[in-house]
């Protein structure tokens, strides 16, 4: 790879430190072709502290590595974008992440909208909530829900107004996550299992 490490004419380049698997970014460091050489060779992230002016892989005292799964070079090759698999935090101060964040899979709007639905089952009012009332109905009426929207889903399969069928879809969808809710699963219980059978 070729890595300009002299853009700012100290030997350094910034490398950005991702979680391979939840795309969190867990922290900043600083590369010398020396520390970059010896990721490369160890599969260990390991940068040039500036702090303590020497090469320093991350976790050499806590056990907490990075271990690297792809490196990559930017558009004009003076950062690095580096992809890993944490040990444990990645922190000093034992958090997730150096911005005080926690290392979790997002799975974007459909996280949002499971905030959402957790909102209104806590905060229930049925009077204006349409997901307050089902949960105030119960498991097996949600469940019952689920069905409908799955049989209208196998109705619209049959045709092909675009509309019709992707708007099943995202009946299904979202009452799906309101009956994992209901159970006390997420989302992410579900992703789980679907990675566990991809190995
Ligand atoms: P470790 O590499 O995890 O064994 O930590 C050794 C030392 O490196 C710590 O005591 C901190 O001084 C420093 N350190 C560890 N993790 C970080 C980090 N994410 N960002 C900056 N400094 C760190
Ligand atoms: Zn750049
Ligand atoms: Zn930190
Ligand atoms: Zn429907």
């Amino acid at each position: 790879m070729n890595i300009d490490f002299n853009k700012n004419n100290d030997g350094l380049v910034p490398a950005i430190i991702q979680d391979f698997v939840t795309r969190q970014v867990l922290m900043l460091g600083y590369m010398n072709k020396e520390a970059y050489e010896k990721t490369v060779e160890t599969g260990k992230a390991t940068f040039f502290s500036r702090t303590k002016d020497r090469l320093w892989t991350k976790g050499e005292e806590s056990g907490n590595f990075l271990n690297v799964v792809s490196i990559k070079n930017d558009c004009d090759s003076d950062s690095l974008l580096i992809k890993v698999k944490p040990v444990g935090p990645t922190c000093h101060k034992g958090t997730d992440t150096c911005w005080d964040e926690v290392n979790e899979q997002s799975f974007g709007f459909l996280s949002e909208l499971e905030s959402v639905i957790t909102s209104r089952r806590v905060n229930a009012n049925s009077e204006k909530s349409y997901v307050a009332s089902l949960f105030e109905k119960g498991i097996n009426k949600i469940a019952q829900k689920v069905g409908e929207e799955a049989v209208e889903i196998v109705i619209e399969a049959k045709d092909d107004n675009e509309e019709l069928f992707l708007n099943e879809g995202a009946d299904l969808l979202f009452h799906y996550l309101i009956l994992l809710q209901a159970k006390g699963y997420t989302l992410k219980d579900i992703v789980k299992i679907l990675e566990g059978r991809h190995k």
